[in-house]
């Protein structure tokens, strides 16, 4: 859509490929031929992303007193949904080309770009419908259609409508559907929230993009409860707040902003929302939304339930639904967010290397341990080094092929330190240690050793630009 704008080596192309060799993300069942828009996670992606998730759990949780968890089922009762407005609402409308391609499109989208490029003086609202073209083959198109994203399945063996069920489309209400409950274990007040890691599932006219827009995706989406007069502050507060987190985590400043909605794009239970956007190749695209989604939620379950889901104020006896901020963000598109920001070609010695300079708190292995030759002892003692440094810290040992190729291979995983194990180490008991973004190597005593990656390892936590 948007015409790319970044003015570095990264394209998703070069992303995907290294996904692939290093074993971060594979196409689903490639064997089969793939299945369009659905991926699976190798060993790094696995560990990559739950780092992602960590981290927003420390931020949601972990540093705070006025969150709690929850891990909702994906499958719920089916009136939620009616509740919920999605059953209804949550559509994208649908064209289809009429002309050779017969591709599908959506024609929102269809309707930004062309706006981008100067229909409609800029205003995707002011486009005639008949401006809009097929972008493959220049084809008419149908009318829009509202085409529901919501996968239907069936509960139990027989496949009536009584039976039907869906897959969630978003995790949020979840966390509404409970809301009473929490209210009642964790003696929070408003201002307080009910975060949650989990999967979606969402029929996307057009996926595409690798991880950004896929069909089955993992989103971290905390509802915060506050006081009706309260909630424009706090959704200024969780707008810079969300900005931060990326920022914090090493998404370079000038890739990253927060833009607001205009009033025709707000979801039907919004009445602001700011998108925290990345300069994805693809163009600056949503990472997260931050929504004020006042009492709609809440209230339309204690309709549809008829349960009392008020808060009610034990000093003032004050009874009232309690407005919501959410910040609702991707597990998968921030981690190809953190990918792309992190990927770099240098050129050292006459060779481009390519390295993912991944914050360390992100990296899926923050030492490997690597005997400089396969043999006088050297591997043995860098094992038994590994062996001390793997329950403080992930580590990998790796003595297969040349030096030279075992960093590059760590490099491109975003492994921030190497512990090179020579003959040196055998005669004074010092090991090098090599930086992944400097490339200096510093001789430490292996005795130092697990003080040092500590001390590095610390210094970024509480530092954490890089
Ligand atoms: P879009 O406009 O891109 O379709 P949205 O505004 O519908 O997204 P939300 O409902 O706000 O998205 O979802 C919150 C977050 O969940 C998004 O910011 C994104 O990170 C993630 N997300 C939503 N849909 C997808 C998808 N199909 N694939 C991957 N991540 C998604």
């Amino acid at each position: 859509m948007a015409a790319p704008a970044r003015d570095d080596v990264v394209t998703m192309d070069k992303i995907v490929a290294l996904c692939k060799r290093r074993g971060f993300v594979f196409q689903s069942s490639e064997i089969y031929g793939g299945l369009a828009s659905t991926y699976d996670y190798a060993h790094y992606g696995v560990l990559l992303k739950s780092n992602v998730k960590s981290e927003w759990w420390r931020a949601m949780v972990q540093e705070r007193d006025d969150i709690v968890a929850l891990d909702a089922a994906i499958l719920m009762h089916p009136r939620t949904w009616v509740a919920s407005g999605h059953l209804e609402g949550f559509t994208d409308p649908l064209v289809q080309c009429l002309g050779k391609c017969k591709k599908r499109w959506r024609e929102d989208h269809l309707r930004e770009a062309a706006a981008a490029d100067g229909a409609g003086g800029g205003d995707p609202a002011a486009i005639a419908a008949e401006e809009l073209r097929c972008p493959e083959c220049g084809g008419e198109l149908t009318e829009p259609r509202n085409f529901n994203l919501m996968f239907e399945t069936y509960m139990g063996p027989v496949q009536e409508d009584a039976a039907r069920i869906y897959l969630r489309p978003e995790t949020a209400q979840g966390i509404f559907v409970n809301f009473k409950n929490v209210l009642q274990f964790a003696r929070k007040t408003p201002p307080f929230g009910i975060a949650q890691v989990g999967k979606s599932f969402r029929n996307e006219i057009t996926p595409g993009s690798f991880l950004f827009r896929t069909r089955e995706f993992e989103q971290m989406e905390m509802e915060f409860f506050v006081a009706p007069d309260d909630a424009r502050e706090w959704f200024d507060y969780w707008c810079e707040e969300r900005r931060r987190w990326y920022d914090e985590l090493g998404l370079r400043p000038d890739h990253l902003r927060l833009r607001d909605h205009d009033p025709q794009e707000l979801s039907h239970y919004s009445s602001s929302t700011s998108d925290v956007e990345y300069l994805f190749p693809i163009g600056w695209s949503e990472l997260e939304g931050i929504a004020n989604r006042g009492d709609y939620d809440l209230r339309q379950h204690a309709a549809f339930s008829g349960e009392k889901l008020e808060y009610v104020d034990s000093a003032t006896g004050e009874r009232y639904f309690p407005h919501v901020i959410e910040p609702a963000a991707g597990a998968d598109r921030a981690t190809l967010a953190f990918l792309v920001d992190a990927y770099d070609e240098e050129e050292v010695e006459g060779r481009t290397r390519t390295v993912l300079r991944l914050h360390p708190r992100l990296a899926p292995v923050k030492v490997a341990v690597l005997p400089l030759v396969n043999k006088d002892g050297q591997p043995e003692l860098a094992r038994e080094i590994y062996k001390e440094l793997r329950p403080l810290m992930p580590a990998e040992y790796d003595a297969g092929g040349s030096i030279g190729r075992r960093y590059r291979r760590q490099d491109e995983i975003g492994t921030p330190w190497g512990v090179t194990v020579d003959h040196q180490t055998l005669e004074d008991g010092t090991v090098t240690l090599r930086d992944r973004d400097s490339l200096e190597q510093a001789r430490v005593p292996r005795t130092e050793l697990a003080r040092e990656l500590g001390r590095r390892l610390g210094d970024e936590w509480r530092s954490p630009k890089l």
